[in-house]
């Protein structure tokens, strides 16, 4: 027997931690860019997971690549090698050139252990005294839920009454090279910023900001750690948001798409040395790049060069946004974003984006509220055009 949408609601209220408030529809099947809830009721999603579906829902390929290794090997833990983590590897390297490779689970774990390693890059080969490091992190920042990551929150929702924290992190606002190179002194190891801010709203920094911060963290040797755990892997039309800016990070942080949607995997990606710190025994994990993971991995990149996708991100990502310019409404204050990572945000008076966003779901779309008044538009990077028409009268339908 079948539990109705509204059993399996009851279930769900009686037992389950109350930490998210979703959108009241209960999914049951995906393909591609669509889901379908338990009455048989088709959405356009237009949130992709907060960009770890960037492949769309069950794709065929991810799909075979995932099923046939998980009949041959799924777990060894790292105290034995497996014969499909090198092949993970080698594919990050031909696609990021990336020189040494840190695979974790989720996004949060591939944060901290890039601060873990670049704190102790700062102590063995920088020269910090002992315990002295600082790292610098932005206002508005989201890179996780972990203890260590929440310390440096400045979201009350994430931070507060989870104290005592962590010291040894400092705050400058996003975007503001000034406050940054002032923040910056002799125990600084590192800065640890997302090149677009997801969770804030789809915040874009000022054109060269980038450009600058690489400068000085070279300068200054600082390691530059960008978190494109939500704006990499082609969500914003390049393979990574840095490369929009001509630059390239000491750390690169990769979680969410990499998954293809099936399965966590994070990797920390280092573009120089910092990673050589790790010595055996002083970081793992049990399921780090265990080889279903590493497979699945694969095919999820596979899939995103092969299909174009990154491509078609920046082509329908400027088509979406053009056609969303066209709703003239006095509650829309902004229309922004970059590839398929876009945010309309709303007027003060229009009440929150929640609301809309419920008259969305109506309509056959889903797609998610943040920080209050931006709705957040980020759809599997396989949309054509037809689908985005399909969004935008939605849109219009809403705001007329
Ligand atoms: C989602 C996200 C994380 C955390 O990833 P989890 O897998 O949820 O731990 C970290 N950084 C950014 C920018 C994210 O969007």
């Amino acid at each position: 027997m079948t539990l109705s949408a509204s059993d399996l609601y009851a279930i769900e209220a009686r037992l389950g931690a109350r930490n998210y408030k979703p959108l009241d529809v209960t999914l049951t099947r995906g393909e591609g860019v669509w889901v379908w809830d338990t009455e048989g009721k088709r959405y356009l999603d237009c949130l992709s997971a907060y960009s770890a579906l960037n492949q769309g829902h069950c794709h065929p390929k991810i799909l075979a690549a995932m099923t046939e290794q998980a009949q041959r090997l799924t777990l060894t833990s790292r105290a034995f090698r497996n014969d499909q983590l090198p092949l993970l590897y080698q594919d990050l390297e031909k696609l990021t050139g990336a020189k040494m490779i840190l695979p974790m689970n989720s996004g949060a774990e591939a944060v901290e252990s890039a601060l873990k390693v670049t704190r102790k890059w700062g102590y063995e080969v920088k020269g910090v005294a002992p315990d002295q490091a600082n790292i610098i992190t932005c206002s508005n920042n989201f890179h996780g839920r972990t203890l260590g990551i929440v310390g440096f929150s400045t979201d009350p929702l994430a931070h507060n009454n989870y104290g005592p924290f962590a010291g040894g992190f400092k705050t400058v606002p996003f975007g503001d090279f000034d406050a940054l190179a002032a923040a910056i002194d002799n125990n600084t190891v590192g800065f640890l910023v997302e090149p677009i801010q997801g969770e804030a709203g789809v915040l874009i920094p000022p054109a060269g900001y980038f450009k600058r911060v690489r400068e000085l963290c070279t300068e200054k040797n600082i390691v530059l750690v960008l978190d494109e755990i939500q704006t990499g892997l082609g969500r914003t039309g390049k393979l990574l948001a840095q490369e929009h800016e001509g630059i390239k990070s000491d750390l690169t942080l990769l979680g969410k798409a990499l998954s293809g949607g099936f399965y966590p995997i994070s990797a920390v990606l280092a573009n120089n040395d910092v990673l050589k710190v790790l010595q055996p025994g002083t970081h793992g994990s049990t399921f780090g790049g265990n080889p279903l993971a590493s497979a699945i991995a694969r095919a999820a990149l596979r899939v995103l060069v092969e299909e174009g996708m990154i491509e078609n991100a920046r082509v329908q990502g400027e088509y979406f946004m053009s056609q969303l310019r066209t709703i003239k409404s006095d509650l829309i204050r902004e229309v922004r974003g970059r590839g398929l990572m876009i945010a309309i945000e709303l007027q003060p008076q229009a009440g929150g984006a929640y609301k809309y966003c419920e008259r969305l779901r109506d309509k056959g779309l889903l797609a998610k509220d943040t920080h209050v008044n931006t709705m957040r538009l980020a759809p599997p990077l396989l949309i054509q055009r037809a689908e985005i028409d399909f969004a935008c009268e939605a849109l219009a339908d809403l705001f007329k």
